[in-house]
C-alpha cells in the first residue's frame, strides 16, 4: 500500500494547495465564499477502507431533491409546467421578479449561481422560433433589464446568457422556453453546483426576489 498522504489529491485539509480538483480552494471564515457555516470538507481517499483511488468525496445529499426530480413535470403539458404556473401565483410565492406584457422574469428555484434569473414567455412554447415579434423583443428587453438589476443589486463580474433548446441540449423544462441570466463572479467556477454547500448563498430566494423586484421598478 502506497503512502497517499503525500499526494495533494488525497488531502482533506482545505488550506492545502494546489489542488487540481479545485475542491480545496479557500472557503473558510473570512474568505469571499464563506457561506456562514462550516465549509464542506472533502473526505480523503486514504480514509476509506481498501485501496485508495486518489479521489476525494464530497457528499451532497441535499442535491437529491433536484436529482430525484421531486418538482420535475410528469409530462410536457401546460398543466404540468412550472413556467405556466408561476405567473398565476402571487409574486412572492412564484418568485416572480417582474411581469411584462408577453414575458416575465422569475428566480430559478435551482440556481446555478445566486441570483440566477429566467425570462419566460407567458405562452407555453418550446422553440425560440415559436416566439412572436412582440415576445422576441420583450424577451430581449427583459434580458437587458435583468442584467442591469442584477448588476445594481449583486455586482457580478460577468454573466452567462442563453437558452437550452431541447432536453438533449440541457433544458430541464424543455417544453417551455426560458432564457437564462446567470450572474458570474471571479472564481465561482471553482465550485460546481453539485458541491453547492461550498457556494456563497447569503440570501434566501424570497430576499433576492424582493431586492430584484424593487430594483426593477426603480432603476
Ligand atoms: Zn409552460
Amino acid at each position: 500500500m502506497t503512502d497517499s498522504s503525500s499526494d495533494p489529491r488525497t488531502r482533506a485539509d482545505p488550506t492545502s494547495s494546489p489542488d487540481p480538483t479545485g475542491a480545496s480552494a479557500p472557503v473558510g471564515p473570512g474568505t469571499p465564499a464563506d457561506p456562514g457555516y462550516p465549509a464542506t470538507e472533502a473526505e480523503a481517499a486514504a480514509g476509506f477502507p481498501g485501496e485508495p483511488d486518489g479521489f476525494q468525496r464530497l457528499w451532497t445529499p441535499h442535491r437529491m431533491v433536484y436529482i430525484g426530480g421531486q418538482d420535475k413535470p410528469l409530462d410536457s403539458s401546460e398543466k404540468q409546467c412550472p413556467f405556466c404556473a408561476a405567473p398565476g401565483k402571487p409574486d412572492e410565492e412564484g418568485l416572480v421578479v417582474a411581469r411584462g406584457k408577453a414575458v416575465y422574469a422569475v428566480l430559478n428555484l435551482y440556481p446555478y449561481n445566486p441570483g440566477h434569473l429566467l425570462i419566460c414567455p407567458y405562452r407555453h412554447v418550446a422553440d425560440y422560433t415559436d416566439l412572436t415579434p412582440e415576445e422576441t423583443v420583450e424577451l430581449a428587453e427583459f434580458t437587458q433589464r435583468s442584467m442591469q438589476v442584477v448588476r445594481s443589486v449583486s455586482g457580478p463580474d460577468g454573466f452567462n446568457l442563453g437558452m437550452n433548446q431541447g432536453a438533449v441540449a440541457g433544458a430541464g423544462i424543455a417544453a417551455h422556453l426560458h432564457q437564462h441570466v446567470v450572474p458570474r463572479w471571479s472564481g465561482d467556477a471553482n465550485f460546481l453546483p453539485i458541491v453547492a454547500r461550498t457556494k456563497a448563498l447569503p440570501q434566501v430566494h424570497s430576499q433576492v426576489r424582493e431586492l430584484y423586484s424593487k430594483a426593477w421598478e426603480t432603476l
